[in-house]
């Protein structure tokens, strides 16, 4: 199913201030400085999928950190695997429980979708998660208010893999290296099985090219984000 097609309307204002970062690094590991070495994000959606612990052993294998946007239906179903990755050093964020659309949302519903998806990953792996992924990318004011009051940025993506819609291994790998940059976020999804697949030709050619791959906390640190910011700013998202 093709989940992230929908580009991001953007339909109101937010504020953006620039005083220190509210995010929080991945735990059980010395930071990467992003100011220092070259960093991308590998964000992996939906999760966590079916081919989440062959992924994990492969970030594993090279040492990568990646960045898990989970829905809290898939962590009630597959905690062994939410556990795992906040055990292993990888982030953990909040892709609502159900993946709605947050905009099409009443207020009291986008806060059940998140509240109840934060409380699932704090009672599965132990950890709170400091990043929402809206559903699709989707926002608009009332969803940033709504991520404000849960002290969260909402993080959206720099370059996407297309992996639900080419499902080929070859194209993924192609994809995301066309789009990949310093400091860059790539969204990807574990439920795609070419996409873990391909991790380990892709991850090896990344860092070939000199790339930490890294969390999104760590990608993100130096642009100082206020709950219900959102980055990166999309067009047509005034400020
Ligand atoms: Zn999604």
């Amino acid at each position: 199913m093709s989940r992230h097609f929908v580009s991001l309307l953007a339909i109101a204002a937010v504020a953006v201030t620039l005083t220190p970062s509210a995010a929080n690094a991945a735990p059980a590991r010395k930071e990467v400085d992003c100011t220092q070495v070259k960093c991308l994000a590998l964000t992996f959606d939906d999760g966590p999928g079916q081919y989440a612990g062959k992924l994990l052993d492969t970030l594993k294998k090279y040492d990568a950190k990646a960045t898990f946007f989970l829905e809290g239906q898939y962590v009630k179903s597959r905690p062994a695997f939410a556990k795992r990755m906040a055990a292993e050093g990888h982030e953990l964020g909040n892709h609502s429980y159900k993946h709605p659309n947050f905009t099409q949302l009443e207020p009291g519903a986008i806060r059940n979708e998140i509240k109840k998806t934060q409380d699932i990953i704090k009672q599965t792996a132990g950890v709170e998660p400091k990043l929402l992924r809206p559903p699709y990318g989707m926002a608009d004011l009332q969803v940033s208010d709504i991520a404000a009051e849960f002290g969260m940025p909402m993080i959206l993506w720099t370059g996407g893999s297309r992996d639900w819609e080419s499902r080929n291994e070859t194209s993924i790998k192609k994809q995301t290296l066309a789009v990949a940059k310093q400091d860059g976020i790539i969204l990807m999804h574990d439920w795609v099985k070419q996409t873990v697949d391909s991790m380990p030709a892709l991850i090896k050619t990344l860092q070939g090219k000199g790339y930490h791959l890294v969390t999104v906390s760590e990608v993100i640190k130096s642009q100082n984000l206020q709950p219900g910011d959102i980055f990166p700013v999309p067009e047509g998202w005034e400020k």
